[in-house]
């Protein structure tokens, strides 16, 4: 009798111990967690950890943000990577130029609202924001918000700076405008490499658990796409939003 009541405790101890770990393994299957940008603005870290953390490093799953700049570019261009990370299920943040947007170019910010993608501001114009007075400084960030608010119903979240050039000032002046700066610390090289597989080679390089992955809204880039999120895939990564406000 006793050594009955022993074996019930042993197995109710185990049972203790696995039952929210397999709980969370079970979860970790479904839902990605919520995830906000790290202190710096250029990775990702997860809002809850704990079991989440271990269940993902059991089972080799990592999570990175796909981030698109220079939108948007037309000709088809953008179309091809929505409707790529469609297929992968993915969405992505896409940090458009406000003198970008034409009458040819403007149905894309509707193609993003629909995909679930995040839209972005990367200014007005896409100059070196840290020469910039004030006044300039407004209209490029909360100007380009103004608009991208007016043509798409959603005020932007991030910002990007062009270049990843930042100061005091421009970091006052994005957090005035109601954004949050997001930089990146993986880099396709897109904006200076032309061949896709050098595209390939480098996102796949440069992409860790937890990072934001910078990429253009370019057609070598596009070219490219569906090699580097099926590789990524293959290697655990699941394609992941930063925190936002709730879609309307
Ligand atoms: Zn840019």
């Amino acid at each position: 009798m006793r050594l009955r009541a022993y074996r019930f405790c042993v197995a109710f101890a185990i049972a203790a111990l696995v039952f929210p770990f397999s709980l969370e393994l079970l979860a970790a299957r479904t839902i990605p967690p919520l995830f906000v940008l790290a202190p710096g603005g250029n990775s990702i870290k997860p809002v809850d950890s704990g079991w989440r953390e271990v269940s993902d490093w059991l089972v080799g799953r990592k999570y990175a943000v796909l981030t698109f700049d220079d939108g948007p570019y037309g000709h088809g261009v953008d179309e091809h990577i929505i409707g790529i990370l469609r297929k992968h299920h993915a969405h992505a943040v896409f940090f458009l130029v406000c003198s970008h947007i034409t009458d040819s170019t403007e149905p894309v910010l509707d193609e993003l609202k629909e995909n679930g993608d995040l839209i972005g501001n990367h200014s007005f114009d896409h100059l070196k924001l840290t020469y910039l007075q004030e006044a300039d400084l407004q209209h490029e960030i909360d100007g380009c918000s103004q608009l991208l608010a007016k043509l798409s119903g959603r005020r932007p979240y991030y910002f990007r700076p062009p270049f990843g050039m930042t100061s005091p000032l421009v970091t006052q002046s994005v957090h005035a405008a109601g954004m949050k700066q997001m930089l990146w610390n993986a880099n396709s090289e897109d904006s200076w490499m032309t061949k896709p597989e050098q595209i390939l080679y480098w996102s796949l390089e440069e992409t860790d658990n937890h990072s934001i992955l910078l990429l253009h809204d370019k057609p070598a880039t596009a070219a490219v796409l569906d090699q580097v999120l099926t590789q990524l895939e293959q290697r655990g990564f699941q394609f992941v939003l930063p925190d936002h406000p709730p879609f309307k």
